[in-house]
């Protein structure tokens, strides 16, 4: 999901208050990513108007640039960077299944439209294209920017529910409506299960779920990877594991010292589980835990009820073995990658690798303040010599070894190549800001990370 505003502040008090009328939909959208539990679909058929409103509407349709379904899927593929804008409320792209997938997408309230704008299109010849459920809050969206001087503003007049109607791409802000987790559990070999997180940032309104939550059922308990963002978002994996297994989870590891990875600990904790962490990151937790904890919890607010930190028991530096009835699990340590110690979980015998996030596929890449990208690259040569074959990165669905390699260590030599030209001549971090990354402009998160890259590149390859 590309950005996502404003914050989904009340969002719970909302979905209580929306009184929103669902009903079972006979035909649901088909698309790569469907929502395996929302089962239930918005009414197909718009509320009634008063005949001023039409009237209201019917004005405002004569001022503004409509486009219908065909129109706006050439738009969006001949102009991929032309900015779409969801009016509808928060609530309503997790209630009414989704919101349009494009490469630039903004969620702005219609109510919030005038006083927001600037920061997501300032250049007022922007091409915008605007929607809303029915086609009645989005035509008077265009109308006020058109007032504002916006020049290249159209009406998509079809509305949300015929695009996902039509089948076509649909993106979800939570997948799993009756759980804190963006989307349950699924079986990736026999034993091994991941729930898949947003590819996203987090928000409230993903519960901090925007990373994979793993786990490993074996005779003698189950063994998780990441303990979660928060404390109820434990508890919500928890359940699911349950579900499956009457074994207790034994062993909770961290893939590194991020929120997503460690801060659901406390509950593993009491569960009576074991918490692993490489020490680089248990260095973390103790320097900068409680930071991590204070952004969470003003983030998720009540979602990060009962969360505190909660510091590994077992530290290890480069391999531990783990014997847990007829598997052989290792948990490794095979370098430097994304942040200080991340580690990964490998099965050989079935070929399976947690890779944490020493992998990433679907979203860009972040890079730190402390990530070393040329020993990332270093790390990815024994990283790819494990041989794996089923790939469960930190983030986004399982893979193969190409497709990670593809869009990490190829990216980080793909960007170290153009900041290296950059240094050559002369440049400064504004132009290493604006080398061309185009090749990866499809994955999630580029908007937030594509520019903060360049830029962590720029900074450490001049003292290379
Ligand atoms: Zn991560």
């Amino acid at each position: 999901m590309k950005k996502l505003h404003p914050p989904f502040a009340m969002f719970l008090l909302n979905l209580l208050l929306s009184g929103a009328v669902l009903a079972q939909s006979d035909k649901p959208a088909k698309t790569d990513n469907a929502p395996a539990v929302i089962a239930a679909e918005p009414a197909i058929d718009a509320p009634v108007l008063s005949a001023a409103a039409k009237a209201a509407l019917s004005k405002v349709n004569k001022r503004i640039t409509p486009i219908n379904t065909d129109e706006l899927k050439a738009l969006l593929k001949a102009k991929p960077e032309t900015v779409v804008i969801d009016v509808r409320n928060p609530e309503e792209l997790t209630l009414q299944g989704g919101y349009i997938s494009a490469t630039t997408f903004f969620n702005i309230t219609r109510g919030l439209l005038e006083f927001q704008i600037d920061t997501f299109a300032p250049n007022k010849k922007t091409p915008i294209v605007v929607y809303s459920s029915f086609n009645r809050r989005s035509p008077l969206a265009a109308d006020t920017l058109m007032q504002l001087g916006y020049t290249n503003v159209k009406n998509y007049a079809d509305g949300f529910f015929k695009w996902k109607r039509a089948g076509l791409p649909v993106k979800y802000s939570d997948k799993a409506l009756d759980s804190f987790l963006y989307s349950k559990p699924q079986e990736v070999i026999p034993g091994v299960w991941s729930a898949i997180g947003a590819t996203a940032p987090q928000t409230y309104e993903n519960s901090g779920h925007n990373n994979n939550l793993s786990f490993v059922i074996t005779e003698e308990g189950v063994l998780v990877m990441n303990a979660g963002a928060n404390y109820l978002l434990a508890q919500s994996l928890h359940e699911e594991i349950k579900k499956l297994t009457k074994l207790p989870v034994k062993y909770v590891v961290l893939e590194n010292a991020q929120s997503h990875a460690m801060l659901g600990a406390s509950y593993w904790k009491a569960q009576g589980a074991t918490i692993i962490a490489h020490k680089d990151a248990a260095h973390e937790i103790q320097q900068d835990g409680h930071n991590i904890l204070a952004s969470t919890r003003s983030r998720l607010r009540d979602k990060a009820f009962k969360t505190e930190l909660a510091t590994p028991d077992k530290i290890f530096e480069d391999k531990l073995e783990l014997k847990m009835g007829s598997w052989k699990i290792e948990v490794l340590y095979l370098g430097p990658a994304h942040s200080p110690g991340d580690i990964m979980v490998w099965i050989p015998e079935k070929k399976l690798v947690i890779s944490g996030d020493t992998a990433f596929h679907e979203r860009l890449l972040p890079l730190f303040d402390n990530t070393n990208t040329a020993a990332w690259i270093k790390t990815w040569d024994k990283f790819e010599a494990l041989g794996a074959q089923t790939i469960i990165p930190g983030h986004g669905r399982p893979t193969h070894i190409a497709e990670v390699t593809k869009y990490t260590k190829d990216y980080l030599v793909y960007l170290r190549a153009k900041i290296a030209e950059v240094i050559k001549k002369g440049g400064s971090l504004q132009d290493a800001y604006k080398v061309d990354q185009s090749p990866y402009a499809h994955l999630d998160t580029y908007d937030e990370l594509a520019r903060v890259n360049a830029g962590m590149v720029f900074r450490a390859m001049e003292f290379e």
